[in-house]
């Protein structure tokens, strides 16, 4: 148990219950984070599915986007899914107008990528660094990975059918990005990954 850490979940959009369920599940306390005080009451955050430019619009409306950055950028570990992978990425295709991410990761992540026909599937994933089998990887107009600087570790790809190859999960430093949902599968071990993350970080 790892009650000690404080393990924060951006609330402004997005599936957040989902995401403190899976971390309380991993032992630590969560704490939902919306306003700029609440940025600095946490020793790691995970940014939650949604919808990444309603994401984008509310942490400026709400004066969190700044806070945050400036913690990211001193080394405060962070787990994204789908929307927020893209709210880490450093740069995006297929951004609305004006659409600002958070950065981090020394990625290109392409919005919506998966296309109409398989917007949204299942598939079992190997993730280096997840003992235990495949991870059950759940799609929802996910983004997948275009493209990584060389900092930037590859935990895992798309295993068969037309995206086959893509990259759908990484790692730079305390920052890590699926662009499926391991929040709905009720299989932890995606979370308890990141939980170990902000443990070494000295959270
Ligand atoms: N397509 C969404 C976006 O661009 C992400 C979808 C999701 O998080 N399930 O933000």
């Amino acid at each position: 148990m790892s009650l000690d850490l404080v393990v924060g979940v951006l609330s402004l959009q997005g599936d957040v219950r989902e995401h403190v369920a899976a971390l309380a599940a991993c032992g630590v306390r969560t704490r939902q984070v919306r306003r700029p005080s609440e940025v600095d009451e946490v020793d790691g955050i995970v940014i939650p599915g949604g919808e990444s430019t309603t994401m984008d619009k509310l942490a400026r409306a709400f004066e969190v986007r700044e806070p945050l950055r400036a913690r990211l950028e001193k080394g405060l570990p962070a787990f994204g899914s789908c929307a927020g992978m893209i709210m880490l990425a450093d740069r995006l295709v297929d951004a609305v107008e004006e659409q600002q991410t958070l950065g981090g990761i020394d990625m290109t992540v392409r919005r919506n990528a998966f296309g109409r026909q398989v917007e949204s599937f299942e598939e079992d994933l190997r993730i280096a660094g997840i003992a235990g089998g495949p991870v059950r990887g759940v799609f929802i107009r996910a983004p997948w990975v275009e493209d990584v600087g060389p900092g930037v570790e590859v935990l895992g790809c798309v295993e068969t059918g037309p995206a086959m190859g893509r990259i759908v999960a990484v790692r730079q430093g305390n920052l890590l990005a699926t662009s499926f949902h391991p929040e709905i599968t009720g299989d932890h071990r995606v979370h308890r990954l990141f939980v170990d993350m902000v443990r070494g970080a000295g959270g």
